[in-house]
């Protein structure tokens, strides 16, 4: 720390790289796996105990964790990310004729739950925290809204405060997207924990894993009951104690193997938190008043599930040159936004949103004989959206980086901003 000088010749111009050693990458809870997930599948296969409904069963214990964790009364694991998203707008009941507003930055995923139950995604802009802005979302809304889905992008809480009091203004329903922020808060509350509804993946490259799977978080009865039904279309008949409206529903279960890893993963989100967390807020103090860059306004540092580090470039020029010059440093490093690059999390290459296409031309959120709002996407509808992302370098954070390595990271970017800006 410190020992910076302007005088630092930059390694992408011939210079000593600040390191040689790659830094800690990779998924989190996947780096983690060890013999408590290993005791679990194995538990697990032993007791020939693969169903979920089971007296034993793992996954129910999962479900008091996350209940308990994010402060809400019921959960619902099921076997991906998406299907808790899907399961959470069916609770909700959304469908056919509905919109869904979510921001033009989220894996596409998110958008494609919303067409999954036959409503409609209305694109909105993200602001300087990179997650969804909240005057736009007011400026979505129509009288078809039924819900607001904040996605809290890399780790970051979105703007709760302003979108809460959004949806209390217009009585629309929040459904959390976190995905990318399991374990984050927002002053003081645990994410997924704010809106009627939350959910997590437990894809390998969240927080935490199974490989694959998801929960779905929410505390009223009737939301809770229509989930069930959703996610297992004969869900009455595994549990005929429960007296669930029987409605429609898909294959979405969670194997008992896949609960079990979600479990021990979950005793381990705790210690990956605080890792990261202290590794973000390490290098954060270093470069937040380095001229020539923004960092990234994260609306609550405290709750920041920290998976990353984000900064803005004056210009998406400049933003390739800081990133080229920090990756010659040995710092891995990339910008957000590149046309060249079709990344499914930004809503220009959400392909068959921008066309309107369901999965045959009768089978479509967007068929005038269902939906009567004129929704409009287009690849530039989002400027501001395109703007920040254009502008931003971003530096993954892992839970086994050392102090030093948070310092060479500090280093490498004030060394090339000092340089370059
Ligand atoms: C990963 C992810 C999802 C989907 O989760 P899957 O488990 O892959 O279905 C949804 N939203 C966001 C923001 C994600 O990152």
């Amino acid at each position: 720390m410190g020992k910076t000088t302007t005088s630092e010749k930059l390694a992408i111009h011939g210079g000593t790289p600040v390191r040689t050693v790659p830094l800690p990458s990779g998924g989190h809870g996947v780096a983690e796996i060890g013999p408590e997930e290993e005791q679990a599948v194995l538990r697990v296969l032993r007791e020939k105990r693969v169903f979920r409904y089971s007296e034993q069963s793992e996954t129910a214990q999962l479900e008091q964790a996350y209940a308990q964790f994010t402060g809400q009364k019921y959960a619902l694991a099921v076997n991906s990310g998406t299907s808790a998203l899907i399961c959470g707008l069916a609770g909700l009941n959304i469908g056919p004729g509905d919109e869904v507003i979510l921001p033009g930055y989220t894996y596409i995923a998110s958008a494609a739950a919303v067409i999954a139950v036959g409503a409609v995604p209305v694109i909105a802009e993200i602001d300087n925290s990179l997650t969804i802005d909240p005057a736009d979302v007011r400026r979505k809304i129509t009288p078809y809204t039924k819900a607001i889905m904040p996605v809290h992008m890399r780790g970051t809480p979105c703007r709760m405060d302003q979108i809460l009091a959004i949806a209390r203004e217009y009585k629309l329903a929040i459904i959390e997207d976190t995905a990318q922020a399991d374990g984050g808060r927002y002053h003081g509350r645990r994410l997924a924990g704010l809106g009627e509804v939350g959910c997590f993946s437990f894809q390998a490259s969240k927080t935490i894993t199974a490989g694959e799977g998801g929960i779905v978080v929410m505390s009223d009865r009737q939301i809770y009951e229509r989930a069930l039904s959703a996610h297992d279309s004969a869900f009455g008949f595994w549990k005929p104690g429960e007296t669930v409206e029987p409605i429609p529903g898909e294959g979405f279960r969670i194997s008992e193997v896949s609960g079990a890893i979600a479990l021990a993963q979950f005793g381990r989100l705790d210690s990956i938190l605080r890792r990261l967390h202290a590794a973000k807020y390490r290098i954060i103090p270093q470069i937040r008043d380095l001229a020539g860059i923004e960092l990234q306004d994260v609306p609550d540092e405290e709750g920041d599930a920290s998976v990353c580090v984000m900064f803005f470039a004056p210009t998406a020029e400049k933003a390739r040159a800081y990133a080229d010059a920090i990756k010659a440093e040995g710092i891995a490093c990339g910008t957000m936004y590149n046309k060249e690059i079709p990344d499914r999390h930004i809503y220009p290459n959400w392909e068959y949103v921008l066309a309107k296409r369901g999965r045959t031309p009768k089978w479509s959120p967007w068929h005038p004989s269902v939906y009567k709002g004129n929704v409009q996407y287009s690849k530039d509808m989002c400027p501001n959206t395109l703007g920040y992302l254009g502008r931003t370098i971003h530096i993954g954070i892992n839970q086994r980086f050392t102090e030093a390595d948070c310092d060479d990271v500090a280093h490498a970017v004030i060394k090339v901003v000092r340089a370059l800006n």
